[in-house]
């Protein structure tokens, strides 16, 4: 792999509080990877570390296989979007994008030129005259992007661009950000906690849990054969039975609930009774206790059309195809 930034046992301590616990990770270059995982992992700490504004306790990184480590922010060439978008409110849109430019010493006409470039990217030349404060939040994010672009950054980092944007902007802004990428063919490194946003966007997603990396790869491998329990469940699979061979998971899309008893053709077959359902429209969303030395509950997300109609109390088993079945480590 090209790589266009790498961790190399990176450690990020505060006080007494390991933030960053030894990390080690490479970014592929022309590629958008995504930071993942809940609140406190150590995502932003990671990102501030690449960008220069925290040095790491202990560690190297590298940027362009060059050590990085020591040098400053501004120094290391690269762009950033915070959840903030932080225009200077004085400006116009095309001063505010040329902004980085100019403190590069970087001519007017040259300048003109990359900012043009920059907001015709994002969509915004026509509104290269505004001030910040007549734009919408979404639109005020895309200068914030063309501000980062405009300077040719050799990493492209973004702190949760998405989360101040209203949900449908949110969805078209990732569409955006993607053409973006590839249009340009950026590297671009994207801090997120929400695991649709991981999923859609990256090439490569780095799933993160108290400061260490769980799982690194491509989403649908990360998607399909999650690493441990954590990855799993981060990632929507809401069930986890104790089998013969070990730990399993299993989608809720993949649980099928049937009244009464059911043979058993290899796979997950568990009595149990509904103690909920939900319809929703097209799906139908039913949690079942499942008996065991200790109840678990189970739940099933399935089409409505078809399924069998279910009551709360009614005892079911809860079914599963053996290929659905992901052994997981706890
Ligand atoms: P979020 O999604 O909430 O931003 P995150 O995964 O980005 O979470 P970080 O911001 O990297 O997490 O923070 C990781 C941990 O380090 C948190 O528990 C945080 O409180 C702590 N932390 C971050 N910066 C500092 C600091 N300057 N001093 C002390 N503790 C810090």
């Amino acid at each position: 792999m090209n790589a266009a930034a790498q961790f190399e046992s990176v450690t990020q301590v505060f006080g007494d509080f390991t933030a960053v616990d030894g990390i080690d990770l490479a970014i592929p270059a022309g590629k958008l990877t995504t930071l993942l995982g809940p609140s406190g992992c150590g995502k932003t700490t990671s990102l501030r570390m690449l960008a220069g504004y925290t040095r790491p306790t202990s560690g190297r990184i590298l940027i362009d296989g060059v050590d990085a480590t020591r040098t400053p922010p501004e120094k290391r060439g690269l762009g950033m979007v915070f959840q903030s978008y932080a225009l200077f409110p004085h400006m116009t849109v095309a001063e505010n994008v040329a902004y980085g430019l100019k403190l590069r010493g970087m001519g007017r006409r040259e300048r003109d030129v990359h900012a043009t470039e920059s907001l015709e990217l994002v969509g915004l030349a026509h509104l290269a005259q505004r001030r910040p404060r007549a734009l919408s939040g979404g639109q005020q994010q895309r200068v914030a992007l063309a501000r980062a672009i405009a300077i040719r950054p050799k990493l492209l980092l973004l702190d949760e661009p998405l989360s101040n944007l209203d949900a449908r902007l949110r969805v078209q802004m990732r569409a955006e950000i993607r053409r973006i990428q590839h249009e340009t063919g950026l590297t671009v490194v994207l801090v997120t906690h929400d695991q649709d946003e991981a999923l859609e966007m990256s090439d490569e997603m780095v799933l993160m849990r108290a400061g260490r990396i769980m799982q690194q790869g491509a989403p649908s491998d990360v998607f399909s054969s999650p690493a441990n329990r954590f990855v799993a469940d981060f990632l929507g699979y809401e069930n986890f039975v104790q089998t013969a061979e070990g730990l399993v998971t299993v989608r809720p899309e993949h649980v099928v609930v049937v009244a009464g008893s059911a043979p058993a053709p290899g796979g997950l077959s568990l009595p149990g009774t509904v103690r909920d359902i939900a319809y929703r429209g097209v799906d139908i969303l039913t949690t079942v206790e499942a008996e065991g030395p200790e109840p678990i509950l189970l739940r099933s997300h399935v089409r409505a059309e078809g399924a069998p109609r279910l009551t709360p109390g009614q005892a079911v088993t809860v079914t599963a195809r053996a290929s659905h079945l992901i052994p997981v480590t706890d």
